[in-house]
């Protein structure tokens, strides 16, 4: 059960060497000059954070930030310093727990052990390197910007700097994959030595306006069925279960006690700030996020020239009389944070919790679902141990069916 004063902090930054060809996230190659002064701009937000109606709403005095993560884009093409001022405006801002999960993303051939060192040392105890696939050939095809070896040398590093906490992130059901190729990127993974703590592994989707659906609208795209999909899939989670990995979220596995603190709070409904172009916020009555428009972004929050060398925590008058520019923003009703509650919470393989339920709306489970959960246990989707209900391995494959069950709509 999460306490209510925790809070998670995300930290957006949305540059990246190059444009993947399957991603469709909200990251784009910049120059020097817009970097620095999105970066400046995303200080201030920290800073300026306490002046908000989230602030005031969340009682910042009564939170304790739990968890930190910066992600992207490739939050390792900023300079190294960036993101220890970014920590320590946080520290200045923010109460964070002694034994605060801070994270951060980064991708092979972007960072050295120097590199690494510092992060670590500014605070950073977990690192979330994205592989994909230990095929050259497969990375080529995703137009990803490193070879394996290059991640391998970026993972060397992160140990040596003391990294013992370290994600890799894989995609399956990728252009012309075959069983072996699943195999042969786990034998890598594997035989890494110390191995990672922590894999993600999501399945290939091909998204609007992606270099890859352009290539498939072009009948250029060889792709898994949907049965080889799910194959490899389990394929995957299979193999590392056998080696000692825990499934503990549909596309996650970890060794025990190394689960992402970070993405659990997500899935639990804990409460969340995020800084930066694009970044989503849930107060547990609201969810917001930032504009996606970096011109009104950095105009926003920039500082204004003759207030560049202030540290003051204050929005200027003239920032004062504009809105906030959010790209979303709506007040939660009880039936959503009910139906959040049910498809976040069943993401996770030991599911959601009863008595949970019970103590967060006042009322049974049953009371709120009981026709939809008893359709779901006779399909063989859903099932219960103890207080948990939870997916099978067969509504874990049609999960989207199932969660679409819980959405109340009034
Ligand atoms: S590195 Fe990640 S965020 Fe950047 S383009 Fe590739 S998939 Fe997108």
């Amino acid at each position: 059960m999460q306490t209510e004063s925790e809070l998670e902090i995300y930290i957006h930054i949305p540059f990246c060497v190059k444009k993947c060809l399957y991603c469709d996230f909200l990251s784009f190659s910049c120059g020097k000059e817009i970097k620095s002064k999105y970066l400046r701009a995303l200080i201030n937000e920290i800073k300026t954070f306490e002046q908000t109606e989230a602030a005031r709403e969340l009682d910042l005095k009564a939170q304790t930030v739990t968890s930190v993560f910066f992600g992207g884009g490739t939050p390792t093409v900023i300079q190294k310093d960036y993101l220890g001022e970014i920590l320590e405006t946080l520290k200045e801002v923010f109460r964070f727990s002694e034994d605060c999960e801070i994270s951060l993303e980064c991708n092979p051939g972007t960072v050295d052990l120097e590199y690494l060192e510092s992060v670590r040392s500014y605070g950073f105890n977990r690192l979330s390197i994205g592989l994909q696939s230990a095929l050259d050939k497969e990375l080529k095809r995703i137009g990803r910007i490193h070879t394996y070896e290059q991640f391998r040398q970026t993972y060397e590093a992160a140990v040596k700097a003391g990294f013992d906490n370290i994600n890799v992130d894989l995609i399956s059901a990728l252009p012309d994959q075959r069983k072996e190729d699943i195999d042969a990127t786990l034998d890598k993974i594997l035989s890494l030595s110390p191995r990672p703590q922590h894999i993600s592994s999501y399945s290939l989707i091909l998204e609007e306006g992606t270099g890859l659906m352009d290539l498939y609208e072009k009948g250029l795209l060889n792709l898994p069925d949907e049965d080889s999909e799910r194959d490899f899939h389990w394929r995957i989670i299979d193999r590392l279960e056998k080696e000692g990995f825990r499934q503990y979220e549909l596309s996650n596995m970890a060794l025990p006690g190394y689960e992402c603190r970070h993405n659990i709070g997500y899935w639990q409904g804990k409460k969340y700030i995020g800084f930066g172009l694009g970044a989503a916020s849930y107060t547990e009555k609201e969810r917001f996020s930032n504009t996606r428009d970096m011109e009104e972004y950095i105009s926003y929050f920039g500082e204004e020239p003759e207030r560049e060398e202030s540290t003051k925590k204050e929005l200027t008058k003239e920032q004062l009389k504009k809105e906030k520019p959010y790209s979303e923003k709506y007040s939660l009703t009880a039936s959503d944070r009910m139906s959040e509650f049910m498809f976040l919470g069943l993401r996770m393989t030991k599911g959601i919790s009863q008595a949970g339920f019970r103590e967060k709306f006042g009322k049974d489970l049953t009371e709120s679902y009981g026709k939809e959960i008893e359709k779901h246990i006779g399909e063989k989707l859903l099932c219960t141990e103890g207080d948990y209900l939870m997916l099978t391995r067969k509504g874990q494959d049609l999960a989207n069916y199932v969660f679409s069950d819980f959405i109340i709509s009034e």
